[in-house]
């Protein structure tokens, strides 16, 4: 039942999307019948609470090269893609996403830089004019102190459009850590990589499944996973403060040498001890956000369950279904 592999395999990761799967379809189906080579699309349906499995099921039913892989429940998009990636079976995988913000016209331009020699080709986002400004702003400066304290450069703009070639994916694959920040993964592992500009579209339909939260600990997430510059950060922060703390000391000494003891000070008193203690939660917050990572990672929980799984027909010979 599992059909030859495809050539090509084009991974979706689906959280309420019931509504842009069709559309998505239309669009991109043309798009890779073009291409001239077999492909399989997978939907990874991330426990979506719409129709999205429902109307997915319909779509693969009309076209045996669709495939699903739904998820025991939603797991986020980062643990998404990487469920797509390990059930990927063709010789690259195109990510994208299920909300036609990724223009599939663009895969022609990823295919050929493939057939050149690139193994991972990024679409990168030439503006996003339609978010608002601080969401821009954000976005923008994570980049920066990323790029600052990691030895990752991301490209701007680069999200998770991309298409990574069958040792990319291999790579990948043999990446067992729990935080995820796939956007980061993608460029530590190296190969010969492109970066291809588009236009992001407007999302279709639905909103957007990143709240502020979630956006927030992705960040955290990607700091942390590349970078432990934090941690030192909280050990220059403690030795700053211990050399305030010896000057003031030895001045206070002085002081009380040279015109005996003077006992109002509750003022200096409480203004040392509250910046210490500010300092000190700061560094242990830190400690405990890597201590936590440990604990995730040491854990060994595999990252996802898969509810259940129907691979794509490479080709479309529905006979042998
Ligand atoms: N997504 C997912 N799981 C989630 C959230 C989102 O699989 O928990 C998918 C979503 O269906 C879409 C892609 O990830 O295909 C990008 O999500 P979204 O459009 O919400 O993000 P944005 O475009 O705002 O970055
Ligand atoms: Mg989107």
């Amino acid at each position: 039942m599992n059909g030859k592999a495809p050539e090509l395999s084009v991974v979706i990761p689906c959280f309420n999307e019931a509504a842009n799967l069709t559309p998505l379809m239309a669009r991109l189906v043309p798009v890779l019948e073009g291409l001239g080579r077999s492909f399989e699309i997978l939907l990874v349906d991330d426990g979506s609470r719409d129709r999205t499995l429902e109307v997915a099921a319909g779509l693969a039913a009309a076209d045996p090269r669709i495939g699903i892989l739904a998820l025991s429940r939603n797991f986020g998009k980062e643990i998404a893609i990487t469920a797509g990636i390990d059930h990927a079976r063709g010789n690259a995988a195109i990510l994208m996403d299920a909300d036609l913000q990724h223009p599939p016209e663009k895969i022609i331009e990823l295919a050929a830089a493939w057939d050149e020699g690139f193994q991972i080709i990024h679409a990168t986002q030439a503006a996003r004019p339609f978010e608002g400004v601080i969401k821009r702003l954000c976005v923008k400066s994570f980049y920066k102190l990323l790029a600052q304290l990691s030895d990752i450069k991301l490209p701007r703009g680069a999200g998770d459009f991309c298409l990574l070639d069958r040792a990319a994916l291999d790579a990948l694959k043999s990446m067992p850590e729990r935080a995820r920040f796939m956007k980061g993964l993608y460029f530590w592992v190296g190969f010969r990589q492109k970066q291809i500009p588009y236009e992001p579209a407007e999302r279709l339909a639905g909103a957007s499944g990143w709240s502020l939260s979630r956006l927030i600990g992705l960040a955290l997430n990607g700091l942390t996973a590349f970078s432990t510059v934090p941690l030192r950060l909280a050990s220059i922060a403690g030795v700053l403060v211990s050399f305030i703390a010896i000057i003031y000391g030895m001045f206070l000494v002085t002081d009380v040498l040279l015109h005996g003891i003077d006992v109002p000070g509750y003022a200096s008193l409480m203004v040392g001890m509250l910046f210490l203690s500010g300092v000190q939660l700061i560094s242990l917050g830190i400690l405990g956000e890597y201590v936590g990572r440990i604990f995730n990672e040491t854990k060994q929980r595999p990252l996802y369950f898969v509810g259940s799984y129907r691979p794509g027909q490479a080709h479309a010979d529905a006979g042998t279904l």
